[in-house]
């Protein structure tokens, strides 16, 4: 019993309480995560089966890091324990029952990308303008409503959500949604939020499998439940009904992804689900030196809705928190990567313990350059997955339709691809015959004889012969063997490898890389099936940061703050406290938002062990103008007894808000009321941004989520984009005039700049 060593008292008493129902509710670096390790090991070492328990993560990176603690204290019995993150637990649940549900147990998982395309479609065909129906926020009203368990029906049926669509002025789309859903449904396709919502709908209407589960999971385990969603909510609470062997651990002011449905209310109602609960405190944080622990608490109390805790540390006290100034994004790189140059050689860290975190995707560039330049080995965490590259899914589509023939999205990507006469207009007239006959698409390319007239007919044969002949192989040959076979035969390979463009040679080696990892795949020794359809289960759900390829490599990590959840480094860097950065543009108008942002923050800065260092730049370009940046509040919020400023001499006296004290070599701050009226952005737009692609489920940048459901009431602000029934998407240049005549100068791509009275305007923020 030697690893029981290593907890405190009562992280040690929530280790060996394994029976009935435990929440442990703590502040960031209090062991938390250390529980949840422990008590599995716990568990299968006082001779629990390994396969009675699951653990759910928040990240495939945490189970599998997790996974690798407990073997060194269970050994081989720790790859028996089912665990991984929601999407993957339920998909491999739902691949085994999915006949209960209509599905083939091979059902594609289409990816967000995949979805859209459904969208557009359906929009199209429906004949509704696609600027009013955004594919985006049509996506995230979906989305929303399978992770509150809204069916089609219930949304049609639903008055409120009616009357929220029609102010929205899109009263259709719970239309939508119902042909989305039939059409993935024919796909034998589910989206990331079915593998949740079919889950619920699986144990709902069928006791036999729940009975199955709920016996098979006597123990259950929840990392970072305060970002659970009432979808995921659900299922947790089914599967703990029948034992209430159930243990959630999380922190309240780590809740970070409410955008996404995320609902603190879960921590709430589990205290009600559950009335023996178990509730143990950990207050010491192991993490942290004294003052980022103590910056971390002056932060996050001034939030108003949190639950009250203690987390202190027995650390050392440590070096004071450093706050750097630059003057253009490209500088604050600079100073970062110099920095990191320098503490690595005086001080004896490994690039490996160094973390760069930014508020959003497009702030690494700067930070990449600047590294590279002094030969500094980096890797970006939840970037644009490898598995997301065009090349990557071209091949993925072929190996899907290999096994699932009705996948639609997947016939539409590369029927065509590598080119073999089958345009657009023909792939109308498949999907026109489709209709009309009420078949799906491969149904008419598999009979094309029956639909279509003589040479397209002639080409649809070819390429359904094709298909076939793949799927034939794939009952013969190993996963490797198969996807080569495929590579080969639809010509892919060839058509890259005729490319002698930087691009091609570089999407030539990417496919080869895919191929190696599936080659690697099929050598695995502790899988029983190799067969490329068992490769397939997973990949939509894989991101970069599951590709092994670097791991030991010695790199600085950049990543979002929301990738960093859970995860801890030496010496850690947040860029970027600007306001209308972080906190976001999107947030400062509302508390609940603003508080959100906040609570990001407490993430940020309670990642670090040692060292921790806040920059911001007085420029910046933003969507390709050079826009004036003032520091964040959040620096404000920091007492300065905390704070170490690295200033150059030419601007310290109006360095933030404060007053700069020359002796004390710190600056007296002096709060603002950040609620008072907003000031109005100076920037001069150009284009109307484009928003960042959000691909997959994994923690990405805070991307202000259109159409989320409830919607809140927003006030306007200059710099936002907006959309006008009539002139588009645009964004606000500025504001004059008091309430209720506000007027506003919107600049609308093509159109140039309007003025606009908000009051008919009917503006809306997207
Ligand atoms: P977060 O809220 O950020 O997810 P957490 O509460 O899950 O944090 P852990 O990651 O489990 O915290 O622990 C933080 C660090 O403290 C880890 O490095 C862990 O190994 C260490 N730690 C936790 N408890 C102890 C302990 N009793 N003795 C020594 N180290 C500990
Ligand atoms: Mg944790």
């Amino acid at each position: 019993m030697d690893y029981l060593e290593g907890l405190n008292p009562q992280q040690r008493a929530a280790v060996e309480n394994t029976k009935g129902p435990v929440m442990i509710v703590a502040g960031a670096g209090s062991g938390k995560t250390r529980v949840i390790t422990y008590r599995v090991a716990h568990l299968i070492q006082s001779g629990t089966d390994a396969f009675n328990i699951l653990v759910l993560t928040f990240t495939n990176k945490a189970s599998k890091d997790m996974r690798e603690r407990i073997s060194k204290v269970v050994g081989a019995e720790a790859k028996n324990i089912w665990m991984g993150t929601f999407h993957s637990v339920f998909a491999k649940i739902l691949r085994v029952e999915a006949e209960k549900i209509g599905y083939p147990s091979n059902f594609t998982i289409y990816d967000t990308d995949d979805s859209k395309s459904v969208i557009r479609s359906i929009l199209k065909e429906m004949q509704l303008d696609d600027k009013l129906y955004a594919a985006n926020f049509v996506f995230n009203r979906i989305s929303s409503a399978k992770n509150n368990l809204i069916s089609p029906a219930e949304y049609i049926n639903n008055d409120q959500i009616q009357a929220e669509d029609i102010q929205n002025k899109r009263p259709l789309i719970g239309q939508i949604y119902e042909t989305y859903a039939k059409r993935c449904f024919r796909a034998g396709a589910m989206d990331f939020d079915d593998l949740l919502f079919k889950t619920n709908i699986l144990l709902k209407d069928h006791p036999d499998v729940l009975n199955k589960y709920q016996q098979k999971f006597k123990y259950l385990m929840v990392d970072e439940y305060q970002d659970t969603n009432f979808s995921q909510y659900t299922i947790v609470k089914k599967l703990a009904a029948a034992y209430q062997n159930i243990c959630v651990v999380g922190d309240d002011a780590q809740s970070i992804y409410a955008f996404r449905g995320a609902n603190i209310q879960n921590i709430l109602n589990f205290e009600r689900d559950y009335p023996d609960l178990k509730v143990y405190k950990l207050e010491q944080n192991y993490r942290s030196t004294q003052n980022i622990v103590e910056v971390a608490n002056s932060i996050i109390a001034n939030n108003k809705n949190q639950l009250e805790k203690n987390t202190f540390s027995d650390n050392e006290p440590g070096d004071r928190i450093k706050v750097s100034r630059a003057f253009t994004d490209n500088e604050e790189g600079k100073l970062v990567a110099e920095s990191i140059v320098q503490e690595r050689s005086t001080k004896g860290y490994d690039y490996h313990d160094f973390a760069i975190l930014y508020r959003t995707n497009a702030q690494s560039r700067a930070m990449e350059e600047s590294l590279r330049k002094l030969n500094v080995p980096y890797r970006i965490y939840g970037g644009l997955s490898f598995y997301q590259r065009k090349e990557i899914k071209d091949l993925i589509a072929y190996f899907r339709l290999t096994f699932n023939p009705n996948d639609e999205e997947a016939v539409k990507r590369i029927i065509n691809y590598p080119k073999r006469g089958i345009g657009d207009t023909s792939i109308d007239k498949i999907i026109v015959a489709a209709d009309q006959h009420d078949k799906t698409m491969w149904e008419v390319i598999s009979n094309a004889h029956m639909y279509v007239d003589g040479r397209l007919a002639n080409q649809l044969n070819d390429f359904s012969m094709m298909i076939q002949s793949f799927a034939a192989e794939a009952k013969k040959l190993d996963a490797y063997e198969t996807a080569l076979f495929i590579a080969q035969h639809a010509g892919i390979l060839k058509e890259l490898y005729n490319d002698d463009s930087v691009e091609g040679r570089s999407r030539y080696e990417n496919i080869q890389e895919l191929l190696n990892g599936i080659k690697e795949f099929a050598e695995r020794e502790d899988i029983e099936e190799r067969g490329l359809d068992i490769f397939m289960q997973d990949v939509a759900l894989l991101t970069n940061d599951d590709k092994d390829g670097d791991k030991n490599k010695d790199t600085v990590s950049l990543m979002t703050i929301h990738s960093a959840k859970g995860l801890e480094f030496k010496n850690v860097f947040v860029v970027g406290l600007e306001e209308n950065l972080f906190p976001s543009q999107m947030s400062v108008n509302s508390r609940s938002d603003l508080e959100e942002e906040r609570r990001l923050f407490y993430v940020a800065i309670t990642r670090a062990e040692k060292k921790l260092t806040l920059t911001y730049s007085t420029s910046r370009y933003r969507w390709g103008t050079l826009t004036n940046c003032e520091p964040s509040r959040f620096i404000n919020e920091i007492s300065p007894k905390f704070l170490e400023l690295d200033v150059k001499p030419a601007s310290k006296s109006s360095f933030l808000y404060g007053n700069f004290d020359e002796e004390r070599k710190t600056w007296t701050s002096q709060p603002r009321d950040f609620f008072s009226k907003p000031k109005p952005a100076t920037t001069t737009a150009s284009a109307p941004p484009v928003r960042p692609k959000t691909t997959s489920i994994l923690p990405k940048a805070h991307v202000p989520t259109p159409g989320f459901m409830p919607s809140q009431p927003h006030e306007f602000q200059g710099g936002m984009e907006v959309e006008h029934e009539k002139f588009g998407f645009g964004k606000i240049i500025s504001l004059e005039g008091q309430l209720p005549d506000i007027k506003a100068t919107v600049f609308f791509q093509g159109l140039g700049n309007k003025q606009l009275l908000l009051k008919f305007a009917k503006l809306m923020i997207v």
